[in-house]
């Protein structure tokens, strides 16, 4: 019998049955969580292994979907009861979201347990979801080579210590401009990434949504733009999008270096910029390698400087 491939990444995070009204369009119960958006970009570059849970009412459209894109599904829990849903509305800049409902469903007694095939995984993404679950995941993993986490305001408010101490064990935090002023109490960016530097990993990246990312780490500042577009229908999930495009590029490139950082944020800014042009996993769901790559190439074209 054959041996199964194990997972080069590993993400940890939220699956959710979303409903999504954004100035133009209103779409109801359709898949999202962080967990859906960064496993399935991070699957273009990688074999990725999720840890998450699902109810009962989870369709099994959306598990198929998952299999399109070869995730690996042994890490996700089905549960009695109904799956995590959230309601988001985004006002006309499609800038500022408001939640309007949070139901945590199953997430509410949610252990996650990962199972022998992903202990051994390089790269760990503990996407949005509260701290004490990342820790839990990440006193799992026998020996990751490169860690990453995303958090949100109500885990700053919430869960403070217990994010402070999932901060002191990640190579990298990623998490978006008013987090990162929130977090650290600081407004300028700058003197942010100086304090979240302290906190413990080697490297921050600060979203800053259709401005792009920076990266902050010892070496300096970097930064990623985000891919200009013309239309954008859904942003929910641009961040997750990035961070998963961002840790699969890292995985498949084998190098932890600060060249394949930077490389890596322009992959997670692509696959992002495709992620927003439509609803759910949407446009992920028909996007190919090699359209990454012709955007990823226009992308630093329009970078360079002659
Ligand atoms: P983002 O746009 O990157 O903030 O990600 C949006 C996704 O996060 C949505 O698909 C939601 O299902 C999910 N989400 C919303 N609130 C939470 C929460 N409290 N914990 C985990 N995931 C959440």
């Amino acid at each position: 019998m054959s041996k199964k491939k194990p997972a080069d990444v590993v993400v940890v995070g939220s699956i959710g049955i979303d409903t999504i009204k954004t100035p133009w369009e209103k779409r109801e119960s359709i898949l999202g969580g962080s967990a859906s958006f960064a496993c399935a970009a991070a699957s273009f570059f990688a074999k990725v292994g999720m840890v998450g849970v699902v109810g009962s009412d989870f369709p099994a459209d959306y598990r198929a979907l998952y299999k399109k894109f070869g995730l690996d599904l042994e890490g996700l829990q089905t549960m009695e009861g109904e799956t995590f849903r959230w309601t988001g509305v985004y006002e006309k800049n499609m800038d500022n979201r408001r939640t309007i409902c949070t139901e945590l469903n199953v997430f509410a007694s949610f252990m996650p347990v990962l199972p022998p095939s992903y202990l051994d995984a390089e790269f760990i993404f503990l996407a949005n979801i509260s701290p004490s679950l990342q820790l839990h995941v990440l006193s799992q993993a026998k020996k990751p080579r490169f860690v990453m986490a995303d958090t949100m305001d109500l885990w700053i408010n919430t869960a403070r210590d217990d994010l402070l101490k999932v901060i002191g064990r990640v190579d990298l935090l990623t998490l978006n401009e008013s987090e990162a002023r929130h977090l650290t109490g600081k407004s300028s960016l700058v003197k942010a990434s100086r304090v979240l530097l302290e906190m413990g990993p080697r490297y921050v990246i600060i979203k800053k949504g259709e401005h792009g990312s920076i990266l902050f780490s010892h070496a300096g500042m970097f930064l990623m733009p985000a891919f200009p577009l013309e239309d954008v229908k859904d942003p929910t999930g641009a961040g997750d999008s990035f961070a998963g495009g961002f840790i699969g590029a890292l995985s498949a490139s084998g190098r932890i270096t600060e060249h394949a950082i930077r490389r890596a944020m322009l992959y997670g800014s692509v696959v992002a910029s495709f992620g927003v042009e439509d609803f759910s996993l949407d446009r992920l769901a028909t996007l190919s390698r090699k359209q990454i790559q012709q955007r990823a190439d226009l992308l630093r074209e329009m970078m360079r400087l002659r």
